[in-house]
């Protein structure tokens, strides 16, 4: 009976597998082409079109961001960074290494800090705190918002509107940070993608990190398969 319940089980838990990385790639598609109000919408952007964005979340950080550059510049696929504040000024040359490879560069807060539940103002600090360190370190506008946790209310959106920057989520999660194997990163992405995907990984980690290791297996396997990479912004202009 015991040996019944572990298998019925295991197989529950390899059914809900995809259901748990891959996120429905949810309206919300902002369809203007009106170059004057493009970046003005205050919506959340999901996603479109054919290619595939990878976005990198927490970083810069002198380890995991280096090698994930270097990945990116062995299959010549750029990608967005979504930095928090404090670690671009901890680590202002990683940042522009980001930069100088052509990356685009989004905005993860200054601290890393929920954003719901809080004033206006006090959002409004999050964003342009982090928007201040930037432009410290280079002339540089973000077009995108990664609220951290996916978690966002509606000041947040207003702030987000008053910034001209749109929320951006992701449509798969590969729960990098829960410290999954390469393999299990990689087979969890390739179930599910299709074109329009943005993929959510990290480069800043504390322990055991498999990111940059399934990196190098996932992105020549999906140019296999005939997707390339765009940064957030070549997609969002892109249509859909
Ligand atoms: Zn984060």
């Amino acid at each position: 009976m015991r040996t019944v319940f572990i298998i019925f089980t295991c197989l529950f838990l390899i059914l809900i597998t995809p259901l748990v990385l891959c996120s429905a790639n949810e309206s919300d598609k902002y369809n203007s082409t009106d170059a004057d109000d493009i970046w003005q919408s205050g919506t959340v952007f999901w996603g479109h079109g054919e290619s595939i964005a990878l976005t990198f979340d927490d970083g810069p950080h002198p380890y995991y961001t280096d090698k994930i550059l270097e990945i990116l510049k062995k299959y010549n696929v750029r990608a967005t960074f979504f930095v928090i504040g404090k670690n671009v000024g901890y680590y202002p040359d990683v940042f522009l290494r980001i930069l100088n490879a052509g990356h685009e560069i989004g905005n993860h807060t200054m601290s890393h800090s929920h954003l719901s539940g809080h004033t206006f103002d006090y959002v409004m600090n999050q964003i342009q705190g982090a928007d201040d360190v930037i432009n410290s370190l280079a002339e540089y506008k973000t077009r995108f918002l990664r609220p951290p946790g996916g978690i966002f209310d509606k000041n947040v959106q207003s702030a987000a509107k008053n910034n001209d920057i749109l929320i951006a989520l992701w449509t798969i999660d590969t729960k990098d940070w829960q410290h999954r194997s390469a393999d299990n990163i990689v087979d969890g992405v390739l179930r599910c993608v299709r074109g329009g995907d943005i993929i959510l990984m990290h480069d800043y980690l504390s322990g055991d990190c498999h990111t940059v290791e399934a990196l190098d297996i996932l992105i020549p396997e999906l140019q296999k398969r005939g997707f390339s990479f765009v940064t957030l912004s070549e997609m969002y202009l892109s249509g859909g």
